[in-house]
């Protein structure tokens, strides 16, 4: 194909653009979003169901990034409205479009709420391959945001509040747009790659301070019955992971450049060690926090453990030289985690032996617990329903209120809250535990974003 578009010519760049098309019953506003996209009425807008006929490809430009919009001119079920043929005219049209966009936008309307004609669309689009997203239209106030989530059981996913009239809620809806379009798809599995082979790879980094025991804790955990997969490089020139055969499946282990020798370099300072831990952590799915137990827990583990923690990374403790303590100095050191780690919550303390190798028998055990906890996904009307409670229970000062939520990553459970306004951080905090409580996450780090979603 030649691709000599020129941007005087839009419609002849239509074919190698990313294609959305907009479909649904007649009515919802289908027409109106197109405006909107398109920054201009381009489409005919009328009361009566059905006048848009033609189907129209504009091209549209969010954010710099260029595609097509395709509107269907309505979609009726066949044999549904007044006029069967024209009706059926419509569909055969909109069916096309349908299977020729790349992503298709079904749009509902939030007044009306699920009409059996919105449920013969949705019927057709869950057989379909490709992305759909459903806009809600006419959300025009917070008032309406709340009908959204009885737009859920049309099988298609969490929908997106929208006024197409007002313009509200539509930089979302393109946003999740362009995240669908094939070639972001395309672009991020291709930066994934690596990502994707490292997630069924569970990367675990070893940080502490300087002769905190790490080393020595390695070299254990790649001991007799453990082998030693193969080494890969790490980010920095000098960091090499390794990737080790367990009962878990193949762990990698990040940044074990310094840990492989015996006969190491020199120790490392103190602050370079810092540096280097937050670099593995950062690539980590999981960190071992090593303490050296006869020191207690110092200033630089608690920096550490605030550093790891702030990344979102989950930690399980590890108080090393236990063989060398007596009786009362283990319960000095139990009093410094609570003094000091009292952030890190229900993180896993364990009392090891690096050198002999007592306890490390917790460890894997220990993993895997943290791993599930750190994968798991939580159903959108599950959040919500908690969420809900949670505020009828405890309201938000001011009128502030989560309207809604979803559960946007797993690594590490990141919830994004859709709010009226600036919610205070200890009712975030609140909400946080709610949420960790309900859905027993434990010890994982929780990461909640707000976004306000007040009138425009
Ligand atoms: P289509 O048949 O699906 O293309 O729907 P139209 O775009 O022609 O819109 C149908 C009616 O809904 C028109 O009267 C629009 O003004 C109205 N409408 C569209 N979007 C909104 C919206 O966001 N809020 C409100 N209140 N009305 C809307
Ligand atoms: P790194 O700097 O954190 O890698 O620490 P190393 O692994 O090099 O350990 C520092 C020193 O502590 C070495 O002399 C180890 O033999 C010693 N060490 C490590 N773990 C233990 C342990 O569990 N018990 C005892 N008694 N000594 C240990």
């Amino acid at each position: 194909m030649a691709n000599s578009s020129s941007g005087t010519a839009p419609i002849s760049v239509t074919r190698s653009l990313p294609t959305v098309a907009i479909v649904g019953r007649p009515n919802v506003g289908k027409s109106t979003l197109m405006n909107r996209i398109l920054g201009r009425r381009e489409a005919i807008v009328a009361e009566q169901p059905g006048v848009t006929r033609d189907r129209k490809e504009m091209p549209a430009n969010w954010q710099g990034r260029e595609f097509t919009v395709v509107d269907t001119g309505g979609w009726l079920p066949l044999g549904a409205g007044d006029n069967a043929s024209m009706d059926a005219k419509v569909s055969a049209q909109s069916e096309r479009s349908m299977g020729e966009a790349d992503v298709v936008v079904m749009v509902v309307d939030s007044q009306a709420g699920v009409t059996a004609d919105d449920e013969g669309v949705a019927g057709r689009l869950r057989g379909r391959a490709g992305p759909v997203l459903v806009a809600v239209n006419k959300v025009d106030d917070e008032a309406h945001e709340n009908f959204i989530w009885e737009f859920v059981k049309l099988g298609l996913g969490d929908p997106f509040p929208v006024s197409a009239l007002h313009g509200r809620g539509v930089g979302d809806l393109l946003d999740a747009v362009m995240d669908a379009f094939p070639e972001t798809l395309a672009r991020d599995a291709e930066a994934g790659l690596e990502r994707e082979s490292d997630d069924a790879m569970v990367s675990v980094s070893i940080v502490g301070r300087p002769n905190a025991g790490k080393s020595t804790l390695f070299n254990r955990l790649i001991g007799d019955d453990r082998s030693v997969v193969h080494d890969q490089p790490g980010t920095t020139r000098d960091a090499i992971d390794t990737v080790v055969q367990t009962e878990l499946g193949p762990i990698r282990f990040v940044d074990t450049a310094g840990m492989r020798r015996r006969a190491r370099i020199d120790q490392a300072a103190e602050y370079y060690s810092l540096l280097r831990a937050l670099a593995a952590v950062d690539r980590s799915d999981i960190a071992l926090l090593v303490i050296d137990a006869t020191v207690g827990v110092t200033h630089q583990d608690q920096r550490l453990a605030e550093r790891i923690d702030g990344a979102g990374c989950p930690i399980v403790l590890l108080l090393n030289k236990w063989d060398l303590l007596d009786t009362e100095a283990r319960e000095a050191i139990a009093l410094d985690i609570d003094r000091r780690l009292h952030f890190l919550g229900e993180a896993a303390v364990l009392r090891v032996s690096a050198l002999s190798g007592k306890g490390l028998n917790r460890l894997l055990p220990e993993l895997r617990g943290v791993i599930a906890e750190y994968r798991r996904r939580i159903p959108t009307q599950a959040v919500n329903r908690v969420l809900r409670d949670a505020q009828a229970a405890h309201p938000a000062p001011d009128g502030a209120r989560v309207l809604y939520a979803t559960q946007g990553a797993a690594d590490p459970p990141t919830f994004t809250l859709f709010a009226n306004r600036t919610l205070p951080r200890t009712y975030l905090r609140y909400l946080e535990r709610r949420l960790r409580e309900a859905f027993d996450l434990g010890s994982v780090p929780v990461k909640l974003r707000v976004r306000r979603r007040s009138g425009e």
